[in-house]
């Protein structure tokens, strides 16, 4: 049922193109030509390799766990996920259903070809995109975690899971046995309270580290700052690293839709963003390591030293903080009973699929508060935007007003949340500070950032907010050079950013320049 009016309400074409001939052609010559029977099972959930899969002649359902199928693919159709290209476990079954005639190709030769031909890479992975939001809406898909909105170990992993773009199933109990929460994988597999690094290994997702590893720059975060590095750096022959607490893409890949990133005129979504972003950091063989948080920074003359939470230790000659910044949350009581299950600070596929026909209320003045409240309501929940200035265009843009006004959207000014009113972990209503108590179920938070520079421990100089300073503020010689020289920050942390994706990506491929300069002057002494 829920399948159906899922994938009747979608877009399904953006999931189910069609090769043309002459891509079939090639597909054959690096593939190999294969038959299936009715009834034959090409991959099930829970399987770790499968190869791509392009249909010559028949038809094959896609379908979940419980046998409910979502998608149905035949002639010139193609098969796969994103998995496909990350080596995550599978989470969904491919059955025949019509006597089939198919080209396999193997996981590594498909890599190189969709490095080779942009047509096909931008076909497939366009797709594969879209089948992962369509999974991330279903249910029943991907791993179920059980545990109560209470326990902190439960919050978490759910945050992982949302922030990797995991299709999950949450189910807000007490689990039958061991502590919460209990995760259950696709395939049967059972983890008691996994840390997300264990959580993220059994589900394929990321590259074990070794204790000690030695490379030329280590770039810590994997937002766009910390991919446009690690593209720029990899592609320039640098023996790159880059280090991810949480999941590849940082705050971008938690935007709907960024409209100035140049070369989209129609916007692009962060999570599109990211996946191209990570699979041209994969072309050029830049190294990502997530989950795993560096904790502190040794700095010597030569080399430094990033020490991880789990005891790791990454020694480079060069560094870069491209940490970011961390949503703010709003100073009220039992916020946090609340959060992960009806306070949110991205608005994604999971959580708007809770919301067509409840009360929302996104908090905030700025861009991405406007965005998030466009696309909630687009998705059929009815939205109030909260504010606290007296007009809402001294802190958004001009056409993302005029957006909400067109899209059905409350605009409330000097509106300031001073209490939170629910029970059973879910929002019933909120009290405003001039006393006024409005109804909504789901709170979206778009507060502004803190940089996340703790872990630093003071090793560079910061500004009085915690941000990196760089350049002449901070007595380097390069721009984006920190207090210390071969360590350098690009993006949100940094003092006097400019906070947009664009800065973020363009400080981080700049990044690279001095980086390769300042071991040029390492060589030379
Ligand atoms: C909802 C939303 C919508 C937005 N919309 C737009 C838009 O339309 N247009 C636009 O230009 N900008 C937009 N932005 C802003 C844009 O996303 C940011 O400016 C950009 O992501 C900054 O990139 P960054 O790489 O510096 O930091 P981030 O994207 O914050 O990435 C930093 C990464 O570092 C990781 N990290 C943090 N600490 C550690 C640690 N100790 N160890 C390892 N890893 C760590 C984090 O997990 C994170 O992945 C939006 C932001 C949000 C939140």
């Amino acid at each position: 049922m829920v399948h159906d009016a899922i994938t009747a309400s979608r877009d399904r074409s953006a999931a189910s193109p069609t090769l043309s001939p002459a891509q079939l052609e090639r597909l054959r010559a690096l593939g190999q030509e294969r038959t299936a029977r009715v009834g034959e099972v090409l991959y099930r959930v829970g399987d770790r390799a499968y190869p791509f899969i392009a249909i010559l002649a028949g038809e094959v359902a896609i379908v979940d766990m419980a046998g409910r199928e979502f998608l149905r693919s035949g002639p010139s159709g193609f098969l796969g996920e994103l998995n496909l290209l990350t080596g995550q476990t599978v989470f969904v079954t491919a059955v025949v259903t019509q006597s089939l005639h198919y080209v396999a190709v193997e996981r590594a030769t498909m890599h190189a070809a969709l490095f080779d031909d942009g047509p096909l890479s931008e076909l497939v992975l366009s797709a594969f995109i879209a089948r992962r939001e369509m999974l991330q809406q279903l249910d029943g898909i991907g791993p179920e975690i059980v545990g109560p909105h209470a326990s902190d170990e439960t919050m978490q992993i759910l945050a992982f899971a949302r922030s990797n773009r995991i299709p999950h199933t949450w189910t807000d109990s007490q689990p039958p046995r061991g502590r919460a929460p209990l995760v259950r994988l696709p395939g049967g597999m059972e983890l008691e309270c996994p840390s997300a690094g264990q959580l993220a290994r059994a589900l394929g997702i990321g590259r074990e580290l070794s204790l000690r590893e030695e490379v030329d720059l280590v770039v810590v975060g994997a937002g766009p700052a910390g991919l446009g590095a690690a593209v720029y750096g990899a592609s320039e022959g640098l023996d790159t690293m880059v280090v991810e607490s949480t999941a590849l893409g940082g705050q971008a890949g938690a935007s709907r839709r960024i409209e100035n990133y140049l070369g989209f005129p129609g916007g692009i979504t962060g999570s599109e963003l990211t996946s191209r972003a990570v699979m041209q950091a994969r072309k050029f063989e830049a190294r990502t390591a997530t989950p795993y948080r560096a904790v502190s920074l040794k700095t010597a003359s030569r080399e430094h030293v990033i020490q991880l939470e789990e005891g790791h230790e990454i020694a480079a000659r060069a560094v870069l903080i491209a940490t970011g910044a961390e949503y703010q949350r709003l100073p009220v009581d039992r916020l946090s009973d609340y959060e992960g299950s009806s306070v949110f600070y991205a608005a994604g596929p999971p959580e708007a699929r809770e919301c067509p026909g409840e009360r929302v209320a996104v908090v905030g003045g700025g861009n991405s508060a406007g965005q998030a409240a466009v696309w909630l309501a687009r998705e059929g929940a009815l939205v109030t935007l909260l504010h606290r200035r007296d007009d809402l265009r001294e802190t958004m843009s001009d056409y993302l007003v005029r957006e909400l006004g067109r899209s059905g959207v409350e605009i409330r000014d000097r509106s300031e949340i001073a209490e939170l009113h629910g029970d059973g972990g879910k929002v019933g209503a909120v009290t405003l500070k001039s006393g006024e108590r409005l109804p909504f179920s789901f709170l979206f938070l778009f507060l502004g950032a803190r940089p996340c520079a703790q872990w630093l421990g003071g090793a560079v100089r910061t500004d009085e907010d915690g941000f990196v300073l760089t350049g002449a503020a901070a007595g380097a010689e390069d721009l984006l050079g920190t207090s210390v020289t071969g360590i350098f920050a690009a993006g949100d942390v940094r003092s006097g950013s400019t906070k947009r994706c664009a800065t973020a990506v363009g400080e981080g491929a700049m990044a690279v320049q001095f980086v390769h300069e300042h071991l040029a002057r390492l060589e030379r002494v």
